[in-house]
């Protein structure tokens, strides 16, 4: 790998009116630049004396004219930071100029500093150093990125985690046993004499089922990783008057949807941004289904059943004060196989809706019974009366929560109560948003996390190596089939790490299996 090791520059804080902004200095020249520009209280210079990890009061001057003496030479009072190589971020002399924040003051520094002979960096070249001179390695480099950019708690415990070294030390101890294996196989045919190959194969088999579990685990926590990062895609469904706009803002705490008792008011898509215990969810508010001849509103009902197919979470917010119908019955068609929590809202009214009703349609249009709801939902005609024990279908639905059988997939519904109106069932659907991602455990959810696609690729490219290892097996095929697919697992798990196949490997055979010959 090649790079250029010239002196470069950056501002490092955000350009606004601020308290301080930071200008950073890294490479060779980096102090001698600092010490060029800055001076002392008494007109010293004093950068290039300064040790390591300290910070020192000082001026910035007008290089062409560094004279103290006179204020108007002075371009800001800063504190200067001095970190020698190879004990900085980047591995090289790093200076860090804490100038007074404000876009013009920082700039001017700036300006200076590249003026002495430093080179603007581009964006990320910091820490492309660091990775680079060996500070950090690819997957903790990706992870400052991804802290950087974190939207909430959760992606930015994730890419900590992953900043500390957690994933890299995984995949490090992953390769060190895929190494192993392939340095016996290599020894072994290296020196059959003394290495023996019997009963090998299954003991390698044994391995890549256990390797391949392992690598599956990483992959199955791509998709919460994803959603982590990216917000969980959450679409509110429901009649019109449901009171989905009311439940939107009520998580959001303030007036955005517009409320009003006419159906039909909220007539395309809103989108907001939330936080529910560090969880980010991007809400989608849709217009009311309901069927209507209204062609605008038509077109709203279209999108929401396409935001519908597209979401990680829906929540369907039923009025519990009216009875269910067929527009239910074609809202229960659109989230098939989706996680989906119920809101059963309006629980300050008098109630005509349980649970067991919703089960029961649930259960209707799961059967795709196509007779008249009519007839076979008593609660339509006579809401009050509705009772789970006398409606035929309930009896063979489990009303176990999030377990319940809803087609071929075992899908996670959730029913909570809740009243907009009286800011009643937040609390519980935190909780079931936590459950139904998290397991309920999102504080404690430390686990490792794959967030970024590159790792995620990398992970399907050496279980498929692995696979193939294990089908190399099957096969008989002879041992050197199982090192080349082995490598390969290898080469794909140390890309996560920036790591290549190549010296590492040659020098790990001989050094562990060559026993004294
Ligand atoms: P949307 O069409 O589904 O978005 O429904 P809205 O949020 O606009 O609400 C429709 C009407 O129901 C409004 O008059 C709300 O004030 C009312 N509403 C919403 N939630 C509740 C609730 O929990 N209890 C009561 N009593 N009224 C509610």
């Amino acid at each position: 790998m090649t790079f250029q090791n010239d002196t470069i520059t950056a501002i490092a804080t955000a350009l606004s009116d601020s308290g301080i902004g930071i200008v950073r200095i890294s490479g060779d020249k980096a102090i001698e630049i600092a010490d060029f520009l800055i001076r002392s209280k008494s007109g010293k210079r004093f950068v290039a004396l300064a040790k390591s990890h300290t910070i020192q009061y000082g001026f910035v001057m007008d290089s062409d004219h560094p004279e103290i003496e006179n204020p108007e030479n002075v371009l800001d009072e800063v504190m200067v930071s001095v970190f020698r190589a190879p004990k900085s971020y980047t591995k090289e002399d790093v200076v860090e100029i804490n100038c007074h924040g404000g876009v013009l003051v920082t700039k001017k520094v700036l300006e200076l500093v590249l003026h002495a002979g430093a080179r603007l960096a581009e964006p990320g070249e910091f820490t492309k150093r660091a990775f680079l001179n060996g500070r950090i390695d690819l997957a903790e480099a990706e992870a400052v990125m991804d802290l950087i950019h974190s939207k909430n708690e959760m992606a930015m415990k994730a890419s900590t985690s992953q900043l500390r070294g957690d994933l890299s030390n995984k995949i490090r101890s992953l390769r060190e046993e895929i190494l192993y294996e392939i340095a016996f196989i290599e020894s072994a045919l290296d020196d059959p004499e003394h290495i023996s190959l019997d009963g090998y194969p299954e003991r390698l088999n044994g391995k890549c089922e256990h390797l391949i579990s392992e690598v599956q685990r990483l992959l199955d926590s791509a998709e919460n990783g994803r959603m982590v990062k990216e917000g969980i895609s959450t679409v509110i469904l429901g009649k019109p008057n449901a009171g989905k706009s009311s439940l939107l803002n009520m998580i959001l705490g303030q007036e955005r949807a517009i409320v009003t008792d006419v159906a039909g008011t909220t007539r395309d898509a809103l989108e907001e941004y939330v936080n529910l215990r560090g969880i980010h969810l991007n809400m989608i508010d849709t217009a009311g289904i309901r069927d209507t001849d209204d062609l605008v509103e038509k077109i709203g009902v279209e999108k929401a059943r396409k935001y519908a197919m597209d979401a990680d979470l829906i929540l369907y917010v039923v009025d519990t004060s009216v009875a269910l119908d067929d527009n239910d019955k074609e809202i229960l068609s659109m989230i098939h196989g989706k996680k989906t929590i119920f809101l059963l809202n309006k629980s300050d009214l008098e109630q005509k809706v349980s649970e067991n009703d919703i089960l029961s349609l649930l259960h209707f249009v799961e059967d795709g019974d196509q007779k008249d709801l009519k007839e076979n939902n008593p609660t339509e005609n006579n809401p009050t009366e509705n009772n789970s024990t006398e409606n035929n279908s309930t009896e063979s639905i489990s009303t176990e929560k999030n377990s319940l059988k809803y087609g071929e997939m075992e899908s996670d519904i959730s029913m909570i109560s809740t009243s907009a109106a009286l800011g009643e069932g937040l609390d519980l659907l935190e909780k079931e948003i936590e459950k139904l991602f998290f397991h309920g455990d999102v504080k404690q959810n430390d686990q490792m996390m794959i967030t970024n696609l590159r790792h995620k690729q990398e992970l399907e490219n050496a279980k498929n190596a692995l696979l193939l290892v294990k089908k190399s097996l099957e096969d008989g095929m002879p041992e050197d089939f199982y090192s080349i697919d082995l490598m390969q697992a290898y080469a794909s798990l140390g890309s996560i790490v920036g790591e290549e196949v190549g010296d590492d490997l040659v020098e790990e055979i001989f050094s562990k299996f060559c026993m004294g010959k």
